[in-house]
């Protein structure tokens, strides 16, 4: 049996194994994904450990994405953006990042990117990738808690990084705002509130978990468009798939096993 699974800390909340075993039955691989949490200092020894012990392929989240890198040889894609989410195991340990194109697709579905102000709060793994897909469409600001690591992100994708205290000041001019943050992730707080918001922002958080953050529910209140996380992990899953099988994804499969998770009378 192939052996996949998903590394972080937290990784309860993951509904990566639901989505990828639907996928192996589906397609009758004899395979299955686990997940595992990793202590924060021991994320080299549970890559080469996977490794040594046979396992096949690993997604990579929270808050390893941007260390992840280190030990592993990235394609050129995922060494751009300086962070992975996937691992294939074989001759190499190879890195890959699929957050990018998860975002991209999940976003491009409910609005138009191109010549959009995009406010960016965070500049982890996710905030990198993300940033790095749509900076090629749009014009990007970044907030993040740690101004240095906003700014070297805002630079490096030729945006603009501001404070975080300071976001009220262009929010008006936003048209798309995207939570990258581990803010909102099970548990109800928000970055930004109703009163911060406009109705004519489309925002979309990352986080899944709950499926309806607190930020939704304040962007809600003012009659923004919202986007929650979790076609960006469909998204971003297919992709993994496919770089692990060279088999192409069975997304419907993937995103039935999601809603009946949300939905069990579904
Ligand atoms: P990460 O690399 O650990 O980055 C975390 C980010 O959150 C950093 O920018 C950090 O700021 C910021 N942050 C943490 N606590 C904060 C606080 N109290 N106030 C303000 N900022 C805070 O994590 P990641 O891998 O980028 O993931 C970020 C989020 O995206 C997670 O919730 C993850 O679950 C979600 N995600 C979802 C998908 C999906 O498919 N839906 C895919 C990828 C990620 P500092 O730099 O100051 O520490």
């Amino acid at each position: 049996m192939k052996i996949f699974g998903i590394i972080g800390n937290p990784v309860e909340h993951s509904l990566s194994p639901l989505m990828h075993n639907s996928a192996f039955k589906y397609l009758n691989i004899d395979a299955t994904y686990f997940k595992f949490k990793v202590d924060f200092e021991k994320l080299k020894y549970a890559v080469l450990g996977a490794d040594s012990l046979g396992f096949c392929g690993l997604n990579v989240t929270v808050p390893f994405k941007e260390e992840a890198i280190n030990y592993t040889n990235p394609d050129k894609l995922a060494e751009q953006i300086g962070a992975i989410n996937t691992i294939k195991f074989g001759k190499k340990i190879e890195g890959f990042n699929t957050d990018a194109i998860g975002a991209f697709m999940a976003l491009k579905e409910i609005t138009e990117i191109k010549d959009r102000n995009i406010l960016i709060l965070g500049a982890g793994g996710a905030a990198k990738a993300i940033a790095y897909a749509l900076s090629k469409y749009a014009r990007i600001f970044i907030a993040n808690r740690t101004f240095k690591k906003g700014s070297d992100l805002a630079k490096k994708v030729g945006g603009e990084s501001i404070k975080l205290e300071e976001v009220f000041n262009i929010i008006k001019s936003v048209d798309i705002l995207i939570n990258a943050t581990t803010v909102g992730l099970n548990e109800d707080k928000s970055l930004l509130y109703h009163e911060d918001l406009h109705k004519d922002l489309i925002v979309f958080d990352l986080v899944y978990s709950p499926v309806k953050t607190r930020l939704l529910k304040e962007a809600e209140m003012v009659g923004a468009k919202t986007l929650n996380g979790i076609k960006m992990l469909l998204y971003q899953g297919a992709a993994s798939f496919e770089i692990w099988t060279g088999i192409k994804a069975p997304i419907s499969i993937m995103e039935d096993a999601i809603s009946r998770f949300f939905d069990p009378v579904y």
